[in-house]
């Protein structure tokens, strides 16, 4: 995919409701070029078709109103062969997204997968303000709903995060709307893969609506994303590895129950129970017996308050106890291929 064009930004931008002016250009500038700025050095460009129609950028078939993002296919066009630029990411080659919110996952190497796809924003310009901004939360969409929240809203997306569901694992693959390319995890290089926790896809499915809901600043979604995927840290690796500041962030999460302090220790550590039992949904006996308890991250505790309320995010059936899969096992052979084994 071609990076995004500077007259189509602009042209893009006056179509949601302002007339350009030299102004207009010179902010959408200064914001692309900041953002380039920011960025990383990329994974691989990326190609994209929309209904099944090639498109130069994103933002192009974003702009083109007849783009109904039922379907769209995303490929690689220079895959990297070297398992470190892949750190923390499944390698794929193509991904094809279906208007069921599923997704075909082709890799370079191995069989073909299947994994419920969704987008979440992290990164925009808004063109009424001339700013770059961070990302207004909501989601995770389906990619159809996704375009259309952001068509709403006169969003215009920069860097936007595809999180795959594979029935053992969640994901993330973040992807740069700017250049047109994928970008690593961005934990590769910084995080020890000994320090790595992969989560069950319930959990991460919990998690990332939380990360989306908007009650979290962007740079406290991005501790509570690293944290997520650790068993507790201090608070000199958070900032190592999330590239910054956390110390307000982290006030924020034990506030909000979403992190303990191990005082002793002087680590965080992911409050599993509140993550998986959000205060806007009922409590149930679970919620009493485990409150008030710090730092217990084993998968049983965590399934077990989970099970109080997991349903499937596609029937809303309930899920048996001690289920760790996203889908219900009706809908998992209805989406396809998602019931394969975890690898
Ligand atoms: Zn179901």
């Amino acid at each position: 995919m071609s990076p995004v064009r500077l007259a189509d930004v602009r042209r893009i931008a006056s179509g949601r409701g302002r007339k350009p002016s030299d102004a207009d250009g010179i902010a959408i500038e200064q914001a692309l070029r900041e953002y380039r700025s920011q960025a990383g050095p990329p994974l691989s460009p990326f190609s994209l078709e929309v209904d099944g129609r090639p498109y130069t950028s994103f933002l192009d078939a974003l702009d083109d109103s007849s783009a109904s993002f039922r379907t769209a296919r995303l490929r690689l066009s220079e895959p990297p062969a070297d398992p470190e630029s892949w750190r923390f990411l499944r390698p794929w080659s193509s991904i094809d997204l279906g208007s069921d919110g599923s997704a075909q996952f082709l890799a370079p190497k191995g069989a073909p997968d299947r994994a419920l796809a969704r987008f979440r924003l992290v990164d925009r310009y808004d063109p009424g303000r001339g700013v770059r901004m961070p990302p207004q939360l909501g989601g995770p969409f389906p990619l159809a709903a996704f375009v259309a929240w952001m068509r709403d809203r006169s969003i215009l997306p920069l860097g936007i995060v595809l999180d795959l569901y594979f029935p053992s694992e969640r994901i993330r693959y973040p992807l740069d709307l700017v250049r047109g390319v994928a970008l690593p995890d961005r934990r590769a290089g910084r995080l020890p893969e000994a320090r790595f926790v992969r989560r069950p896809t319930r959990v991460s499915w919990e998690l990332d609506r939380r990360l989306a809901g908007g009650e979290l600043s962007p740079i406290a979604v991005r501790t509570l994303e690293t944290l997520a995927e650790v068993n507790g840290a201090s608070e000199a690796e958070l900032e190592s590895w999330v590239g910054g500041s956390v110390r307000e962030s982290l006030k924020v999460l034990t506030q909000s129950h979403l992190a303990t302090q191990d005082t002793a220790a002087g680590t965080y550590h992911l409050q599993l129970e509140a993550l998986m039992r959000p205060a806007s949904r009922t409590s149930s006996s679970a919620g009493s017996a485990v409150a008030g308890s710090a730092l217990r991250e084993g998968v049983t505790e965590l399934l077990a308050a989970a099970e109080a309320r997991a349903t499937c995010p596609l029937c809303g059936d309930l899920l048996p106890p001690g289920y760790t899969r996203l889908l219900c096992a009706k809908c998992e052979g209805e989406v396809g291929g998602v019931s394969r084994a975890p690898r």
